[in-house]
């Protein structure tokens, strides 16, 4: 399968690893990844693309 949204950039801070991405759809999309681990935290996913199962 291959993927739908594209990695734009990654930034360093202090909270963990900010990740920006563009959805298929084209809408910007924002997630957190905790340093040390931990699950990302999603910030404004796609509900039309990433609908829950
Ligand atoms: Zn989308």
């Amino acid at each position: 399968m291959t993927q739908q949204s594209r990695t734009l950039s990654r930034h360093l801070t202090s909270d963990g690893v900010v990740v920006w991405s563009r959805c298929a759809c084209g809408r910007l999309r924002m997630d957190l990844v905790p340093r040390g681990g931990g699950k990302p935290i999603s910030a404004g996913p796609c509900a039309r693309c990433h609908a829950p199962a």
